[in-house]
């Protein structure tokens, strides 16, 4: 008992030295530089090593103040310099290309980066420097050091828009999807968002310009749902299986029943974020009278000229396996858009024979 008071008393005692020892560093290290800061650092590290091994004999004062890592900073190497393998960066949307970074000097100990881009709606930056184009522009990719924040490098990224996608090859605008034609996780969209819903952002240009052309017609239409990811689509699927379940539907019933109206995951065009469920300002609630709004009237008419077509035509249902929706629509460029509509066929019957 004696000894563990004796201990008790000697750790506090040193504590308080190591303290103000602590305290002393900081003031020395500012009038002297690093060089004075380290011997003190070394004195106190040998302090702080006998309080914690009394400290902890004494079993009820576990830890110490101190904490080495900022004694061990004050000693570090730090970086000078950064150099890029590339200082220029040219990508098409949805495409990624990483920069090899070199820090100077080698033996710096703490090489950490981190990576920021000026305008993530036009390149975004990742953890480890990968840039990725989401829409045409250019902007400033920056990767500092996180030991000597002075120090960065910058490479100028130029993003173009392209009909052909990055990952498949293929045009991105005529990509089928239905419930014969899944895609997975790893095929590419590149988010953006417009009046707070998300869609595919190379749609978000020609979105724009249909919502500010039928307000120009004194039509106001509004933004229910764009891009739904795969998982999101499963939980969707699942929440209504479970709500048919507690109706006292067997499963595979309540499956069937429920994949009517909702697609299974991958196989929903709103996993692709090339499809827009639009609405009308007096009803939000998707169903066929969307058709006789001035909302559902204007779409109809004038979607097609700028990219989307309705997707799910009255007459087609025996093809797109979905019933009659006037309020979704699928961009596919002005181009097609104008081509399918005058075709009279669906997307399913147009891309057959294109
Ligand atoms: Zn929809």
């Amino acid at each position: 008992m004696r000894n563990r008071l004796k201990l008790g008393a000697l750790a506090l005692i040193l504590l308080i030295i190591s303290g103000t020892m602590s305290a002393c560093d900081k003031k020395v290290s500012d009038v002297m530089g690093d060089k004075a800061s380290s011997i003190v650092s070394e004195n106190i590290s040998s302090v702080k090593d006998d309080v914690s091994s009394i400290v902890s004999s004494d079993g009820e004062m576990q830890s110490s103040s101190f904490s080495s890592s900022t004694l061990i900073s004050s000693n570090a190497i730090k970086v000078t310099g950064i150099s890029l393998s590339m200082t220029q960066v040219s990508l098409i949307v949805g495409e990624k290309k990483m920069p090899i970074v070199a820090m100077t000097p080698k033996n710096a100990m703490n090489k950490d980066e981190v990576w920021t881009s000026s305008d993530s709606k036009i390149a975004s930056v990742d953890k480890v420097g990968n840039i990725l184009g989401i829409s045409k522009g250019s902007c400033v990719v920056t990767v500092t050091s996180v030991s000597n924040p002075g120090v960065s490098a910058k490479v100028s990224v130029t993003v173009k828009a392209s009909a052909v996608d990055a990952s498949t090859n293929a045009d991105w605008r005529l990509k089928l999807v239905n419930k014969q034609n899944a895609i997975d996780d790893s095929y590419y969209v590149p988010i953006g968002t417009i009046r707070g819903i998300k869609v595919d952002s190379r749609i978000i240009d020609d979105t724009e310009k249909l919502l500010q052309a039928a307000k120009k017609d004194g039509v106001s239409i509004g933004l229910m749902s764009g891009y739904r990811s795969i998982s999101y689509q499963k939980d969707l699927l699942d929440r209504n299986v479970t709500e048919r379940m507690n109706q006292g539907m067997s499963y595979k019933n309540a499956l069937a029943d429920a994949l009517i109206s909702v697609a299974p995951p991958g196989k929903s065009e709103h996993n692709l974020g090339l499809a827009i469920d639009f609405s009308s300002s007096t009803s939000a609630d998707l169903n066929e009278s969307f058709q006789n709004t001035p909302q559902g009237k204007w779409l109809k008419k004038h979607a097609r000229e700028y990219g989307f077509i309705l997707r799910y035509p009255k007459n087609k249902q025996s093809i797109t396996q979905y019933t009659y929706e006037p309020w979704h629509f699928r961009y596919v460029g002005v181009e097609s858009a104008k081509k399918i509509e005058a075709s009279g066929l669906c997307f399913e019957e147009w891309l057959e024979r294109k």
